[in-house]
């Protein structure tokens, strides 16, 4: 077990999103925007999408490239076809994980394998230290029973990514130490979990309501964990219809950040270079 957190964090800022489309037009929110990846580094970008409307997912991400960091891509609801340049391909299903580097470069599709129904998930990039940008690409799919959890009171724990009391995620990265849970709580039930207080830290809730002390994160908002020196965790309550969120944190690159679309570097002269590749074909 981990340590019992004492002194839980605050909550700095509630977020709601921007309504916004991607690739063939995919209608989602974008939780984490441009403006807060400086405030959640090592984060850059989480997408929700959640829609019974195939009008709003069936055009996909056709073939587009990525350089310089990691997409983790999580299906709660829908299956979704991935290909890429590297040769590897994968049918997302619910409760399943992709996790993709994309390091030096990837151009990959990410398709729904439905013409009906719900589709619904996350997609959250995660930044690579300056010296991994490019790397070689790497690519694993996590199906649902191949995830970490645990399980007490009311509480289910899925572990993606980091370490949650006592049990080893699916993936581990060295210099961002990326926590990824997504918890199920039942009606009233409790969680904790330890985080060191310089780690960039949010929830985002996707069924009922949590409570974080006096504050109340409704359905498909994003709660910002304020790092208050000496905090050693987070403490929250389920309402009384249970709860289902994800647990995002990690620790700052503390890096320059340069974007451009699909592309994060560090400098301006790496994305032109980025774009060179690409134009070039040598990003496949
Ligand atoms: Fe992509």
């Amino acid at each position: 077990m981990d340590t019992p957190v004492t002194t839980p964090r605050p909550v700095e800022r509630l977020l709601q999103g921007q309504a916004t489309s991607d690739g063939a037009g995919v209608r989602l929110t974008r939780l984490l925007t441009q403006d807060l990846q400086r405030r959640l580094d090592p984060f850059l970008m989480l997408d929700l999408f959640g829609t019974d409307n195939p009008g709003d997912y069936i055009g996909g991400f056709p073939d587009h490239p990525h350089r310089g960091f990691e997409t983790v891509t999580y299906m709660l609801q829908g299956r979704m076809r991935h290909r890429d340049s590297a040769g590897n391909e994968g049918l997302l299903v619910p409760g399943g994980v992709q996790w993709m580097t994309a390091g030096r470069g990837v151009i990959h599709s990410e398709m729904p394998e439905q013409e009906e129904g719900a589709m619904e998930g996350f997609q959250l990039w995660l930044n690579l230290p300056a010296r991994d940008k490019m790397r070689e690409p790497w690519y694993r799919d996590i199906p649902l029973g191949e995830l970490p959890v645990w399980e007490a009171d009311g509480v289910s724990v899925r572990v993606i990514a980091g370490r949650s009391h006592g049990v080893e995620g699916a993936v581990q990265r060295e210099d961002t130490q990326p926590l990824y849970l997504d918890v199920h709580l039942a009606p009233g039930a409790a969680f904790e979990q330890p985080l060191p207080d310089t780690h960039n830290a949010f929830i985002v809730t996707y069924r009922g309501e949590v409570a974080l002390a006096d504050t109340v994160l409704r359905p498909r908002r994003m709660a910002i964990l304020a790092n208050k020196p000496g905090s050693d965790g987070v403490q929250l309550r389920a309402g009384p219809d249970g709860a289902r969120f994800i647990l995002v944190a990690g620790r700052p690159l503390k890096e320059p950040i340069a974007q451009y679309g699909p592309f994060v570097m560090n400098t301006q002269q790496e994305l032109i270079q980025a774009v060179d590749d690409f134009r070039a074909g040598r990003l496949a």
